[in-house]
């Protein structure tokens, strides 16, 4: 038998089956926020707690609400993260314990890093009908988690079309185009709007984690169902995958570098049952009374801070 190496050698990673071993389903949870807001939370879950550092996910509408009726998310404070707010459809009011006040526009994020801790509430005006957004968490690494806050508007975000699709760079670098937005660690995040019923291959860092989640209709990734009720995950190891989405729908990308320890949220996010009316929230911290302390000192603290139900 002759030793001939002159033949082409398929690449495993043309095949199927390999690509689908790195890609996972997990079922979405519904919660409510602020009075009768039904959302849906990808992140965390109980199969998936972190996509790169990014460690939470809402998905609040489409929705519609008589004048007046809108989200009212009143005081509430954050520590060691960033805020990031993608706004698709209606408005929203953001002040917080710096002096910022930001209303927020449809193709518009705010970013709030919180860092040694802030505290902030997102109103929807009196006169707000509508709304669509996703609200994520990025958890800081540890050099950068008491960092100074602060609070930035992005009113315009890059804009690349390629295959019909409409991509919107919302942070870190892809298809060649930069978002202005600050993280501190390597992440991705892209909005992705079909113009026509279209298949494009996005190209994947294989050092990144991904997630796909559909924000308005359903998409096929690499033939796995994308819809409201679940997320598509990826390992890493990728370096492409195939998604086919139908006019008009809308999914949102995220990833980046897997985090190698134990990262903040889930430390963050103990109970804590607010000093006024005794109801217990899930936003405390063990850095409460810390927190507490320097809005009090800043002269920012709220009645109500620990509570989100007033
Ligand atoms: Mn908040």
């Amino acid at each position: 038998m002759s030793n001939n190496n002159n033949y082409d050698i398929s690449d495993s990673t043309d095949c199927e089956t390999y690509i689908n071993q790195f890609i996972q389903e997990f079922t979405i949870r519904s919660a409510e926020i602020g009075k009768g807001t039904i959302i849906k939370r990808a992140l965390p879950s109980r199969q998936k707690r972190l996509v790169g550092a990014w460690c939470f996910l809402d998905h609040a509408g489409p929705v519609s609400f008589p004048a007046g009726d809108g989200l009212d998310v009143g005081p509430h404070p954050h520590i060691g993260l960033q805020t990031f707010t993608w706004m698709i459809e209606g408005t929203m009011m953001h002040t917080d314990s710096l002096g910022s006040k930001q209303l927020i526009r449809p193709k518009q994020v705010n970013l709030m890093t919180a860092g040694r801790g802030i505290s902030h509430t997102e109103v929807a005006p009196d006169i707000e009908t509508k709304m669509h957004a996703a609200q994520l968490w990025i958890a800081l690494p540890d050099d950068k988690r008491n960092m100074e806050p602060k609070f930035e508007h992005y009113p315009k975000l890059p804009v690349v079309i390629k295959d019909q699709v409409e991509f919107t760079i919302l942070v870190g670098d892809f298809l060649d185009m930069v978002s202005p937005v600050q993280v501190h660690t390597p992440l991705v995040g892209v909005d992705l709007t079909a113009q026509a019923n279209t298949k494009t291959r996005i190209p994947l860092n294989p050092n990144f984690e991904y997630a796909f989640m559909a924000l308005e209709g359903i998409a096929q990734v690499n033939g796995h169902e994308l819809n409201a009720d679940n997320m598509v995950v990826l390992e890493t190891g990728l370096t492409e995958i195939e998604v086919e989405l139908t006019e008009g729908h809308r999914v949102l990308l995220i990833g980046g570098d897997r985090l190698n320890h134990q990262f903040c949220c889930g430390g963050i996010l103990l109970g804590v049952r607010c000093k006024i009316c005794n109801k217990h929230e899930k936003i405390g911290s063990i850095m409460m009374p810390v927190l507490v302390k320097f809005l009090i000192i800043k002269g920012s603290v709220s009645k109500h801070l620990y509570c989100l139900s007033k």
